[in-house]
C-alpha cells in the first residue's frame, strides 16, 4: 500500500515537471482580476453544491439504466432539457437515430470437464456484448478453446477452432489501473472485446467470449460494444466475469470443457432519439460557442451512474453555477447531454453534421466521460497557444488538486471527436481512474459509487474551464 502511494506520487511529481517545462515554452497569459475573482467563485461555489449530486441521482435513480432506443434514455433527454430551461437556457431536442439493440435470456453453464460430478453443472456468469447477434432460442453448446491473445489463435488455426466457443483470456491489468492508467490497462484489455468474435468468426468459431475488460474481482461481467468485420460472419459474443475466465482456462488445462451458452438479445428498428443542446447565450459573443457535456445514454445492466450521468451532471452544474452566482460570460456555453456514446456514437456524429456551417464559431468542446472520482485536472486536444491562455485556469483549480494539464495527441473523449476532426479545440475532465474500470458497463454502475465531494470538484473543473474559455479576451487558436 505504501509502496502504491509513493509511485503514485513519484507519477504526478514527474507529471507536474512536464506540465512545468511545457508551461516554459510560451508565455503565460494574465487574466483581468474580474475573470480571476470569478473563476475562484465558481469553483467554490461548485465545491459547496449538491446540484450535480442531485441530478445524477435523478438520472440514475429514479429514470434508471439509459441504453440508446429505450423509454428511460429518451425520458433522460426530456428531464434535462425541462431543468435546463428551469435555469432559463434555450434548450432544444435535436433528433438523432440510434440503434436499439435489447438484451435478452444470458447464461452460461459447463456441461462437460474433468471430475464433473454426475448429473450435475457449473454456472459461468456472462453478458452479451452490445450489438451481438444471438444464439438460438436453446442455446448451443460447444468445446471452449482458450487464448491468451490473437497470436494464440491464429497458431491455432481454423483445424482447432471450427465449431467451437474462443475464449480471449486475456488479463486486465491491474497494476496499470492502480498506477492511475485505467485507461490504457482498458484499451489493452478491450482488443478482445471489440473484434474477437469476428476473428474467432473467421476462423469457424461459433461464438468468442471476452475474459471482461475491467478491474474488480468480484465475479463482475463487463458488457461493452462489439464490432462485427465486414468480411466475417457474425457470431455471438459475450463478457465473462475474470473468475469464469479462469475456471474455464484451469479446467481447459486438463481436457475439454464444453459450455451450453445461450444469448437472446435483438436488434430492432433503429430509434428516434435527442442529443440535448441547451444555450446560456454570450453577453458579447452569442455565436460563438463553449460545449460543456456528457453522454446521457447508459449501458442497461447498471443504472450508468460513472458513465456518464456523472458526467451530464457537471455540465448541468455550470450553468446553474453561473446563473445563480449572476456571471454573465461573453461567449454562449453551451450545456450538451449526448445520445448514443456507448454503442453507435450517433449523438456526436449527427450534431457534428447538423452544425457544419458553425463549427468555425465552435471554441471548444469539453467532455468529462472518465467517471466522477478526484479529478486532477484536465486532458487536453489544443495548440501550445491555446494551452498557454488556460494556465491561469489551471492554476486556481490547483487549489483542489486538478491543476493539472495533459496534452492529448486526439480527442480526449469520444462524443467530442468528430468536432475535434474538424479543428475544435477539445478538453476532457482526468479524472483518478484507478477504480472506474472495476465498475465501468457493469451492473455495479450505481450511484453509490459517487463520492459527492469528488464529483463536486469535477463540476468546479469543467465550471472553471469552461468560463474561462468563453471569457478570454480572444477565442482559442483552433487546432
Ligand atoms: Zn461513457
Amino acid at each position: 500500500m505504501k509502496k502504491m502511494f509513493s509511485l503514485i506520487v513519484l507519477f504526478l511529481f514527474l507529471l507536474s515537471l512536464a506540465s512545468a517545462q511545457r508551461r516554459g515554452q510560451v508565455p503565460t497569459e494574465r487574466y483581468s482580476d474580474q475573470l480571476t475573482t470569478e473563476l475562484n467563485q465558481l469553483m467554490q461555489a461548485a465545491l459547496a453544491s449538491d446540484y450535480a449530486y442531485k441530478q445524477t441521482a435523478y438520472l440514475c435513480n429514479n429514470i434508471g439504466p439509459r441504453l440508446s432506443g429505450s423509454p428511460q434514455a429518451n425520458a433522460a433527454a426530456e428531464y434535462v432539457a425541462a431543468e435546463m430551461r428551469k435555469l432559463g437556457l434555450e434548450a432544444k431536442l435535436e433528433k438523432v437515430m440510434v440503434p436499439h439493440w435489447v438484451r435478452g435470456v444470458e447464461t452460461g453453464e459447463l456441461v462437460e470437464y474433468k471430475g464433473q460430478a454426475k448429473g450435475t453443472t457449473q454456472k459461468v456468469v456472462l453478458t452479451a456484448l452490445g450489438g451481438s447477434v444471438a444464439t438460438p432460442k436453446d442455446g448451443i453448446t460447444a468445446e471452449v478453446v482458450v487464448v491468451e491473445n490473437y497470436d494464440q489463435l491464429e497458431a491455432l488455426g481454423r483445424e482447432k477452432v471450427a465449431g467451437k466457443i474462443v475464449l480471449y483470456n486475456a488479463k486486465f491489468d491491474r497494476q496499470l489501473a492502480a498506477s492511475g492508467r485505467g485507461l490504457e490497462a482498458y484499451s489493452q484489455a478491450v482488443a478482445y472485446r471489440g473484434t474477437g468474435a469476428s476473428r474467432a468468426a473467421k476462423l469457424g468459431a461459433v461464438a468468442a467470449l471476452n475474459r471482461s475488460a475491467g478491474g474488480a474481482e468480484y465475479r463482475l461481467a463487463h458488457t461493452g460494444s462489439l464490432f462485427y468485420l465486414p468480411d466475417a460472419p457474425k457470431i455471438p459474443g459475450a463478457g465473462i466475469a475474470a473468475e469464469d475466465a479462469e475456471l474455464i482456462a484451469y479446467l481447459a488445462s486438463q481436457g475439454t470443457v464444453k459450455l451450453h451458452l445461450t444469448l437472446t438479445p435483438q436488434t430492432l428498428p433503429d430509434e428516434v432519439s435527442y442529443n440535448v443542446v441547451a444555450d446560456l447565450k454570450g453577453s458579447e459573443n452569442p455565436e460563438q460557442v463553449v460545449i460543456v457535456s456528457g453522454h446521457l445514454d447508459s449501458w442497461d445492466l447498471g443504472t450508468g451512474a460513472i458513465d456518464d450521468a456523472s458526467g451530464v451532471a457537471a455540465a448541468m452544474q455550470t450553468a446553474n453555477l453561473i446563473k445563480q452566482l449572476g456571471f454573465k460570460p461573453k461567449r454562449t456555453i453551451r450545456v450538451i447531454a449526448w445520445m448514443n456514446e456507448e454503442n453507435g456514437l450517433m449523438g456526436g456524429r449527427t450534431y457534428a453534421e447538423d452544425h457544419k456551417a458553425e463549427i468555425a464559431n465552435h471554441i471548444a468542446a469539453i467532455e468529462s466521460d472518465l467517471g466522477a472520482s478526484h479529478p486532477l485536472g484536465f486532458h487536453a486536444h489544443a495548440t501550445p497557444a491555446a494551452l498557454a491562455k488556460l494556465r491561469p485556469a489551471s492554476t486556481i483549480l490547483q487549489s483542489i488538486g486538478a491543476g493539472l494539464i495533459d496534452v492529448a495527441n486526439g480527442s480526449p473523449e469520444a462524443d467530442i471527436s468528430p468536432l475535434d476532426a474538424l479543428g475544435v479545440p477539445t478538453f476532457g475532465l482526468w479524472q483518478d481512474s484507478r477504480t472506474y474500470f472495476d465498475y465501468h458497463h457493469t451492473t455495479a454502475d450505481t450511484l453509490d459509487k459517487i463520492v459527492p465531494r469528488e464529483l463536486a470538484e469535477n463540476a468546479a473543473v469543467m465550471a472553471v474551464l469552461a468560463y474561462a474559455i468563453a471569457n478570454l479576451p480572444e477565442p482559442l487558436a483552433r487546432k
